[in-house]
Parts: structure tokens; sequence; C-alpha cells
């Protein structure tokens, strides 16, 4: 496929928390590029074309017209996006790329363990899934240091209620002890998530964000649950 590097409005800017903003962005008249849900795009802005940096999909395969992305204020594109990306602007964008694609076959389950703005790319894993109506199971352990850090959180509980192959679960890990919250505290450990596997031949364990996280996701379950290699893709962010 040729690589079409666009130029895109935003056109529509959403705040989710005070740190962390969605862009959604039109694709321009006669662009039409094939891709998968889990993909990246990487984009920079006309003024200063050569600071790029790629940002995951958090819209979906399904969705044509547009693409949406979600950024924390992180370093210098992040806060940049967050504080000043505004409707109107133009932002330019290399199509989409990656290999963290979801398996959204029958049978299949999917454990998607993230931390805080790694989130993203499973907001557009479980859009796909719900939208197609599959059977395919998707579990969302989601840790947060506390419950007004939790992104997509409306949205993901929306999806949880009309697709029964949806569980999202989160874990808060910097909450005082009177806190109401009456979910899982404490950070992600291997317990919790053996707790959330039946058929551990079928079910492919996903982890995307900062590289810490990322690494300490893997070292979970890889070296602590023992899950063969080949059932775990990884998306770090550096
Ligand atoms: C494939 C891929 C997908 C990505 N998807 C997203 C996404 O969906 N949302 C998003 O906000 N960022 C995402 N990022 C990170 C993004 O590309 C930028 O690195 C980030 O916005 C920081 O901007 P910067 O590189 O200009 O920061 P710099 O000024 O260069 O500083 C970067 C620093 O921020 C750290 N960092 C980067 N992103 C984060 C983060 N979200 N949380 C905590 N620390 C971070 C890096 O380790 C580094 O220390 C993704 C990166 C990759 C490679």
């Amino acid at each position: 496929m040729a690589k079409v590097i666009a130029e895109m409005l935003i056109d529509a800017a959403t705040m989710e928390l005070p740190d962390t903003k969605t862009l959604k962005l039109k694709w321009p008249e006669g662009y039409d590029v094939e891709f998968k849900t889990g993909q990246f795009i990487t984009f920079y802005w006309p003024d200063t074309p050569t600071y790029k940096r790629a940002y995951s999909l958090s819209s979906c395969a399904l969705d044509r017209g547009f693409y949406e992305v979600t950024v924390k204020r992180e370093g210098k594109m992040g806060t940049r996006v967050v504080d000043w990306a505004k409707v109107g602007d133009k932002i330019g964008v290399l199509p989409p790329a990656g290999k963290f694609l979801p398996v959204l076959e029958p049978n299949r389950h999917l454990i998607c363990i993230a931390g805080g703005s790694g989130v993203t790319p499973f907001r557009g894993f479980v859009r796909e899934a719900t939208r197609r109506k599959l059977d395919t199971k998707i579990t969302i352990l989601y840790s947060v240091r506390t419950t007004n850090d939790i992104i997509f959180q409306r949205e993901f509980l929306d999806f949880a209620a009309e697709n029964k192959n949806f569980t999202f679960l989160v874990t808060c890990t910097r909450l005082i002890p009177e806190d109401p919250w009456t979910g899982h505290r404490g950070r992600i450990t291997a317990d919790w998530v053996r707790e959330q596997v039946h058929d551990l031949p079928n079910t492919v364990f996903y982890a995307c964000g900062p590289n810490p996280l990322v690494e300490a996701t893997e070292k979970l379950v890889l070296e602590e649950l023992k899950v063969p290699k080949g059932q775990m893709k990884v998306e770090k962010w550096g």
C-alpha cells in the first residue's frame, strides 16, 4: 500500500480526564485507507514536521471517515496535544501501522492488562467486538491510582452492559482506606490475573503503555503465570 500522508482536521477534542484528551481526526476527501483495530498512527504538527509521535487508535477499524486517538499530558507532544490542540487545527498523519492486533476469533479470551493511558487501544478492541456482536471474550484489567483516573469509564461500563462477553475490572492503587470504592485495590497481581483465566490455551494476553508498566506485566504473565510467549502481545511506548 502506498504511504499516504494526509493533513487532517481536528473535528472534536474531548477531555476524558483533566490530563487526557481524545482527538477525532477527520479524513480528508478521497482518503480511504485499510487498517486494523489495535494499530497506531503517527502524527506531527505542520509547523514542526520532523517531530513525529505515535498514538494508538482508540477507535476501531469499523470507524471510517475519522481516527480517534487519546493522549495523556506527558512529554512535549503529549503536552501540546492536551493543552493546545483544538477543533479546526490541522495535523499531519501517517497511515496506521503496527501488529498489536486483537485476535477476534470465537472461543478466544483476550485478557487486556493496562495501567493509566495504556488502556487506549483496548477501547478499539471492545468497540469492534461489541458492534460485531462477537463471541470473543474480552476482559480488561485496569490499574489506576484513584477512581478519578479511569479513562473511558462510562464507555466501558456501557459496553459491559451491552456485551455479555466483555468484563471491565479496575483496581485502584492509591485510594485512602476510607474511600467508598468497593472494587479491587492494590497492584495487578498474578493471582488476580489467574482468577480471570478459564481456558489457558485459548487465552491471549495483551499489555500496552509506557515501558516499565508493560515490562512488569510481561514478567508477571510470562514468568509468574508461565504463559507461553506466543500467547502474549505487547506494545511498548518507550
Ligand atoms: C506505538 C505507540 C503508541 C502510543 N500510544 C499512545 C497513546 O495512545 N496515548 C499516549 O498518551 N501516548 C502514546 N504513546 C506515547 C507517545 O508517542 C509520546 O511518546 C508521548 O505523548 C510523549 O510525548 P513526547 O514523546 O513528545 O515526550 P518527550 O518530551 O520525548 O518525553 C517522553 C517521556 O514520556 C514517557 N511517556 C510517553 N508516553 C507516556 C505516557 N502516556 N504515560 C507516561 N509516560 C509516558 C516516556 O517514557 C519518556 O520518558 C505511544 C507510543 C508508541 C510508540
